[in-house]
């Protein structure tokens, strides 16, 4: 659930909740007070009733007075049976009501062993027109009386009073206050801990856990894993939190390995570094001390050192070209071009090597082109030659380039007849500082070509691999982005 949705669902909580538990709590409340005051209140189906207490009462005492009305209304009575009246009595005494029979000025029935001190001469004496009345006395307590006239038959005047006790209606409504703010306190705690879970679940629970996962990536322990139990955006923070945890961990290996590749490339080159500057060394003493006593030999020693000078620079150059290639230093300058019309040039070049015999076959189509850095890529096929030369034990060295097209690419390979690489060997020759066994590195080379290769041609999109057998020969292969001519915009090269 996405965050603002959840935000709009916090309304429930904090509005109608609330609500609905007020008007739920008025209500029982107001049953309550009314039970409390009235007694039984079956007959109260309207809540504006209870706002006056005369209504009030003529409501709840509906039944009672009907029979009363019944039995006395407007008529005339021999004598009252004391039974019945005991009877409704008792019903009116669960509405806090008695009731009270007078003849001419006396009272002849009571409901109450003890009349409130003053109620008697408070009571209204018969009203002349209607027979019926309701009035409120104080006394100092509160009463509702009703009161049904009637006659006897000895000509004296009769009432009937049904006398309702309203004195417990204050204590009563205070109860009734200071209940209904306990309740509306409840119900503010009850809605505030709702929030408060709610809030804690769907918005602080995830942050905490993000907090703990950077606290915890800060401290070194990149296997902490933040939990992800919600499906909104926090949600999706968290999840990408972890993927960014995870990336930043699989670079923190790379760069632990590349740190370690670098500190053995570096051993491996001042290795490497060390047997030319051994042998140059070696040849100068010789100089020195008058070894080389003959032009002849003099001549031989300054040529050795050349070569190993030369060498070493050849070295330096590569571990140079590598450290840029790896920072990215070195700008590619892409371009379309036919790639026969570009081997053929190579085959030109290569036409001048001693005791090297070239056989050249293109299955691509005519005019095939690739983007590529012409001069990049000439580093890799010299470096391939170069290889296919200098691991050769044969009188001539035969190397066979094929071009054909594999889907989208062209690819190109090149088939040597040298000492070839084993099969343990074989997998590691892109590395750097890679030699297949210690007797090669006389033969000189930093060990980086065929890393540099790769690299310069993963960067043109292809990929560079190698087939071999010991003693028969090697094959290095690599493939090229074809263009897609139908996409060509007029003028390419
Ligand atoms: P190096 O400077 O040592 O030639 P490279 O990266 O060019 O470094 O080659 C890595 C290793 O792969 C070489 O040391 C060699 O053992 C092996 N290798 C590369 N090309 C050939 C090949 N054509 N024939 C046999 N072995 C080869």
């Amino acid at each position: 659930m996405k965050i603002t949705r959840k935000i709009k669902m916090l309304i429930i909580p904090m509005i109608i909740l609330p609500i609905f538990f007020t008007i739920l709590a008025l209500t029982l409340v107001a049953n309550v007070y009314l039970s409390a005051v009235y007694g039984d209140i079956r007959n109260i189906n309207d809540y504006e009733q209870i706002s006056n207490p005369m209504d009030t009462v003529d409501s709840i005492l509906q039944q009672e007075v009907q029979v009363l009305r019944t039995i006395f209304g407007g008529k005339e009575v021999e004598a009252i049976n004391e039974k019945d009246l005991q009877e409704i009595n008792q019903t009116l005494n669960a509405h806090n009501s008695f009731l009270i029979v007078k003849k001419d000025n006396s009272i002849i029935f009571q409901g109450i062993d003890d009349l409130p001190v003053g109620l008697e001469e408070q009571l209204p004496t018969k009203s002349s027109q209607s027979g019926e009345m309701v009035s409120y006395i104080k006394n100092p307590d509160s009463f509702v009386i009703r009161q049904i006239d009637f006659g006897f038959t000895d000509g004296k005047d009769g009432v009937v009073y049904v006398v309702t006790y309203l004195g417990n209606m204050v204590p009563k409504f205070k109860e009734v206050a200071v209940a209904m703010i306990t309740i509306l306190i409840i119900i503010f705690c009850l809605t505030s801990v709702v929030i408060s879970f709610y809030m804690y679940w769907g918005f602080v629970r995830p942050i905490q856990s993000l907090k703990q996962g950077t606290t915890a990536i800060m401290e070194g322990n990149w296997d902490y894993k933040v939990q992800v139990d919600t499906d909104d955006e926090l949600g999706d923070l968290c999840q990408s939190f972890n993927n960014m945890r995870d990336q930043l961990r699989q670079s923190m290996v790379k760069q632990i390995q590349a740190e370690e590749k670098n500190r053995e490339l570096i051993a491996n080159i001042s290795h490497d570094l060390k047997t030319p500057i051994t042998s140059i060394k070696g040849h100068v003493e010789g100089i020195m001390d008058g070894v080389a006593d003959s032009p002849e030999k003099m001549d031989k020693y300054i040529r050795i050192i050349y070569n190993k000078a030369n060498e070493m620079d050849a070295m330096i150059n590569e571990l140079s070209l590598y450290t840029k290639l790896n920072s990215n230093a070195i700008p590619y300058n892409f371009r379309k071009i036919p790639i026969d019309a570009y081997m053929q040039d190579c085959l030109e070049d290569m036409s001048e090597l001693e005791n090297v015999t070239v056989s050249y076959k293109n299955y691509c189509d005519k005019g095939t082109r690739v983007m590529v850095d012409p001069e990049q890529l000439r580093r890799v096929i010299n470096n391939i030659i170069t290889n296919s030369r200098k691991y050769n034990d044969k009188d001539t060295c035969t190397i066979d380039i094929h071009l054909k097209p594999v889907n989208d690419m062209v690819q190109l390979s090149f088939e040597d007849n040298g000492i070839g690489i084993s099969e343990e060997a074989l997998p590691n020759i892109f590395n750097r500082t890679y030699r297949a066994d210690e007797a090669r590195r006389s033969m000189g080379g930093s060990g980086l070509g065929l890393s540099i290769a790769k690299k310069v041609i993963e960067e043109h999109g292809g990929t560079m691999w190698a087939d071999s057998k010991l003693g028969v020969g090697t094959t290095i292969f690599f493939t090229l982005q074809m263009v897609q001519e139908q996409k060509e915009v007029a003028g390419d090269v």
